[in-house]
């Protein structure tokens, strides 16, 4: 629909394409499901994919990253089965601080097996009490003996219980550093998280006074909110990318629907109402894929800097899916809002995405800063 990627991703889409509809018959069963479901991580697997998260140098396909590739597959995945979705993004999201600041040692150990999806990765930020403002994080790194002690506690954390590491940022003096924490290491808990509207793989991870030696560091000591910014310029890309395929999705379901169900003696499409709530949908969607492809090719150079740009572009197409699977919903009535109906199941999963990576209201002062800076 709308706008021609390059067609140095087509075959990107392509595989995709073959691996969504491979887990396409698991996908009701996937998405309502708060653990890995082992079929569709054995598909994934199997695909391929998760090899656009890792350098080539480590297992991983491309020389390095592109933001874009990852964006373009969740496109794909995302308008099939969200449980199959943030599997594949986890293994970036929870791999990057590795890739960005990890030792050759440490690139060696875990890159490969995320690479080929067997290994499963975490990050893990957010606390308790802390989401958005992540300068007030309670978890700390703790001089004692030759080392460190990690201790704190994160919550809703994706991939918990089933990651092999979390990579974990902690306050430490007076700055921030991310350690990589195996997730076999004494004093690691894992804990459920409540049930959420749309079932997602989380649970808190306590850290109690785990042993953290200078071999566990990601980066040098301080420079933990750098590659948390770095992970961010490019997996919110992502998350836009993920939410045009939630909205094409649910704009073809709402589509498809109004042209077959008739109304007052016509397909109902040809409402005017219906038809504005289509046509709405359609150029919000076109807007947002341009605007993600092109944050998608900045962010190729320099993920750190072009933050701002990821950001608008998370936060415009993360509105913008709201609002068109809201119209969906509308257009479809009743039956838009049965249980497992693929409009409902949409509705539900879209909601989460103008929360996690941040917020909308919490992205739009960055923003806001980076326009100043640009108007001079
Ligand atoms: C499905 C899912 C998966 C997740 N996975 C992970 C994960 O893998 N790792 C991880 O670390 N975390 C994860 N999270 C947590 C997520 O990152 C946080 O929910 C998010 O950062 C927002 O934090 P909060 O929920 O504490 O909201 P708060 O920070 O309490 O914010 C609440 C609201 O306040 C408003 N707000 C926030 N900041 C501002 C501001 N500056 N100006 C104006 N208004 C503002 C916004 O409306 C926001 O929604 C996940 C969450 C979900 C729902």
């Amino acid at each position: 629909m709308a706008f021609q990627l390059d067609p140095a991703y087509s075959d990107l889409q392509d595989e995709a394409t073959a691996l969504a509809r491979a887990v396409e018959p698991l996908a009701v069963e996937a998405d309502a499901m708060s653990e890995v479901h082992a079929g569709v991580h054995r598909a994934l697997v199997d695909s391929g994919l998760t090899r656009v998260m890792v350098p080539a140098a480590y297992g991983g396909r491309d020389e390095r990253l592109d933001p874009l590739a990852i964006a373009v597959v969740r496109e794909v995945l995302m308008a099939t089965s969200s449980h199959l979705d943030s599997l594949f993004a986890l293994q970036g999201i929870g791999s990057f601080a590795i890739t960005a600041g990890g030792t050759e040692e440490q690139k060696r150990r875990w890159l490969p097996s995320v690479a080929s999806g067997e290994t499963l990765a975490a990050l893990a930020l957010t606390e308790p009490d802390v989401g958005s403002d992540l300068k007030a994080l309670g978890t700390e790194l703790v001089p004692s003996g030759d080392g460190f002690v990690l201790r704190g506690r994160k919550a809703f954390i994706s991939n918990a219980g089933a990651a092999a590491f979390y990579s974990t940022l902690a306050r430490e003096g007076d700055g921030f550093s991310v350690v990589l924490v195996p997730a076999d290491r004494d004093g690691v808990r894992v804990t459920p998280t409540p049930e959420l509207i749309a079932p997602h793989v989380l649970g808190d991870v306590e850290f109690d006074d785990v042993v953290i030696t200078d071999e566990d560091r990601l980066g040098a000591p301080g420079q933990g909110f750098s590659l948390v910014l770095g992970t961010l310029g490019v997996f919110r890309i992502s998350v836009a990318g993920a939410s045009l395929g939630l909205a094409q999705a649910a704009l073809e379901a709402a589509t498809r629907h109004a042209t077959t169900r008739v109304l007052n003696g016509k397909p109902m499409i040809r409402l005017g109402e219906v038809a504005a709530m289509l046509a709405d949908s359609w150029a919000e969607l076109s807007a947002s894929r341009l605007l993600t492809y092109s944050a998608g090719e900045r962010a190729r150079e320099d993920p750190e800097a072009s933050l701002p740009y990821s950001s608008m572009a998370k936060l415009h197409a993360s509105e913008m899916a709201g609002r068109v699977v809201d119209r969906a919903v509308q257009v479809s009535g009743r039956f838009g809002l049965v249980r497992d109906h693929k409009i409902e199941r949409l509705y539900r999963q879209a909601r989460a995405m103008r929360i996690y990576e941040g917020a909308s209201e919490a992205l739009r002062p960055g923003i806001a800063r980076e326009l100043a800076k640009v108007v001079g």
